[in-house]
């Protein structure tokens, strides 16, 4: 059983936050992308409407995306308040280091990842 040290959860935690920031500004960029379109309609050729309608759509799936991985991050730095971090919420036992400095917002552990992703 290897546990976390405060050194390295201080560590996650600043990965997460700044995470945290990053998801927020991309939300923010993608919702201004994604109203262009509606404003622009009438006004635009049909080749670069479609241009933009699929610039829309991947404004959706980025906002979709990041929408996912923000409210991840957000649960992490709760369980990280409640002392709860790096556990996995399977099987209880302690997440590995490495697989946190990757993936802070990780609630699994390798070995039940694989088996959600596998289900
Ligand atoms: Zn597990």
């Amino acid at each position: 059983m290897i546990q976390l040290t405060p050194k390295q959860k201080q560590e996650l935690r600043l990965v997460l936050q700044s995470n945290k920031t990053k998801l927020e500004q991309q939300l923010l960029d993608a919702e201004s992308a994604t109203g262009v379109v509606i404003l622009d309609q009438s006004s635009v050729g049909r080749v670069s409407r479609v241009d933009a309608m699929q610039q829309q759509s991947m404004a959706v799936s980025t906002r979709a995306k990041a929408e996912t991985s923000l409210r991840k991050v957000l649960k992490a730095l709760k369980r990280m308040e409640a002392e709860d971090f790096g556990y996995c919420s399977q099987c209880d036992e302690p997440i590995q280091f490495n697989r946190l400095k990757v993936q802070p917002q990780a609630s699994h552990c390798l070995k039940c990842q694989d088996q959600l992703d596998q289900a």
